[in-house]
């Protein structure tokens, strides 16, 4: 029986928050890993987090644990890669934002964003080169897209140049908010070709002369996670790290498109996770000499809470099923992104309140939801630029500008 008192499904381990039994429609074998997913961001991340949190530390000594998951590249067929599917990798991807939405945001840079940018970018050779070593966590990644002037309009606006010079290129310029980046084997570095201006994508490797980090300090969400600025000065990188298959921004697009199906999982894992706490906190808490659980005006927030969580979790599973048929477009993915998030926003807002005071105590939990669903909210594209691509989608009319 779960402990919310509903009806289990056949899944020992399944959390009150699946309502309606999502997980059953993944194959034994996926089942078995969310289940060793979950039981490692129960047992190794959830009682050290919230230490690291408060320090802006990254949990460097789970890396081993996490890459015998085997969950890095969960999606892509490449060289080494687990090749398990859209669902499973969205179904992990909200597993360990439950738990924890840094971790979560670590491996979507890592096993989404890096790997998937040499998985569908990169040539034969190339995949072959580092998918094995990065699906296996001994190679870490970084996806540096970003810059401190521009964000949203990076298609158009992304500065950092590359320069053909021999049988390599010279990159100059400068990211910013580059998740893993300052202690990545790998940063994928976008910039723009001084010849064509089409924008291309670079495999830099550790320690490449010319390639500074500023690690991001202060940030009030995600303090697990290393953002840094990057100082890109006459970095030299062989033509055999030019990504082969990234000819212009449409590509990088190609990533996007999947990778923010992963952030929209996040979205629904991070208030899955603030609902259940609140269950629990309800249910122990009394006020008035009964517990706060009790209370209609409580039980109407859990409701809407448990809605939104169900509703998200309903559309993700429809566009990672259409991800897994190749039938997945720009449109389907920001709207998932967009109603995950708007929704998670809301959702840990409301868990927050039940909790009362508490609900800004780290102890708890809950408040580091809160605050890690602004970053979430924000990267990966905005609700507004999302919203734009489905709006142009749905009318034939671009509204970006
Ligand atoms: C914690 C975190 C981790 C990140 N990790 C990475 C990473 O690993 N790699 C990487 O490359 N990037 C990363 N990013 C960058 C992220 O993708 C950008 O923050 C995001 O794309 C938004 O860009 P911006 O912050 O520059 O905001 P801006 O583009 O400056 O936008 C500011 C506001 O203006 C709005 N706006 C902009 N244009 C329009 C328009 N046409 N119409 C209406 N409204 C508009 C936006 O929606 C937003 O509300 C990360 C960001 C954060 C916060």
């Amino acid at each position: 029986m779960s402990d919310s008192g509903t009806a289990d499904h056949d899944l020992h381990d399944s959390p009150f928050s699946d309502f309606l039994g999502f997980e059953l429609l993944l194959e034994e074998q996926d089942r078995e890993l969310l289940s060793r997913v979950r039981a490692f961001m129960t047992r190794e991340v959830e009682p050290v987090i919230n230490e690291h949190w408060t320090r802006g530390e990254f949990p460097h000594q789970l890396i081993p644990a996490m890459a015998e998951l085997g969950i890095a590249g969960l999606a892509y067929d490449g060289p080494g890669c687990p090749a398990r599917g859209a669902l499973v990798d969205g179904l992990v991807a909200m597993e360990l934002s439950r738990i924890d939405p840094s971790i979560g945001t670590f491996m979507g840079v890592h096993g989404g964003l890096a790997m998937g940018s040499i998985q569908l970018c990169g040539s034969e050779e190339q995949r072959q080169r580092w998918l094995p070593a990065m699906a296996r966590m001994e190679l870490i990644g970084a996806f540096g897209l970003t810059e401190p002037d521009v964000g949203s309009a990076i298609s158009m606006g992304l500065a950092t140049s590359a320069r053909r010079d021999g049988d390599g290129w010279v990159l100059n310029g400068e990211k910013k908010w580059i998740g893993n980046a300052s202690f990545a084997d790998l940063v994928i570095i976008w910039a723009r070709d001084e010849d064509d201006g089409e924008v291309k994508g670079f495999v830099v490797e550790k320690g490449t002369e010319g390639m500074g980090f500023d690690v991001q300090q202060d940030k009030i969400a995600l303090r697990v996670v290393q953002n840094a600025e990057i100082h890109l000065r006459d970095v030299h990188v062989p033509e055999a790290n030019r990504l082969q298959g990234a000819a212009s921004f449409a590509d990088t697009s190609q990533v996007l498109r999947v990778t923010r199906m992963g952030v929209a999982w996040q979205a629904v894992g991070c208030a899955r996770g603030a609902y259940e706490h609140a269950v629990r906190y309800t249910k122990a808490r009394e006020q008035f000499g009964r517990p706060i659980a009790s209370f209609q005006l409580v039980q109407d927030l859990l409701v809407k809470m448990l809605s939104n969580v169900t509703a998200g979790t309903a559309m993700n599973v429809r566009a990672s099923q259409l991800q897994d048929a190749g039938m997945l477009r720009d449109e389907h993915a920001s709207l998932c992104k967009v109603h995950s998030t708007v929704r998670m926003r809301e959702t840990v807002g409301w868990a927050r309140e039940v909790l009362g005071g508490n609900g800004i105590l780290l102890e708890h939990h809950v408040g580091r939801f809160v605050a890690d669903a602004e970053a979430i909210y924000s990267y990966e594209g905005t609700r507004e630029i999302n919203t734009l691509i489905v709006g142009r989608a749905i009318t034939g009319e671009s509204a970006f500008v």
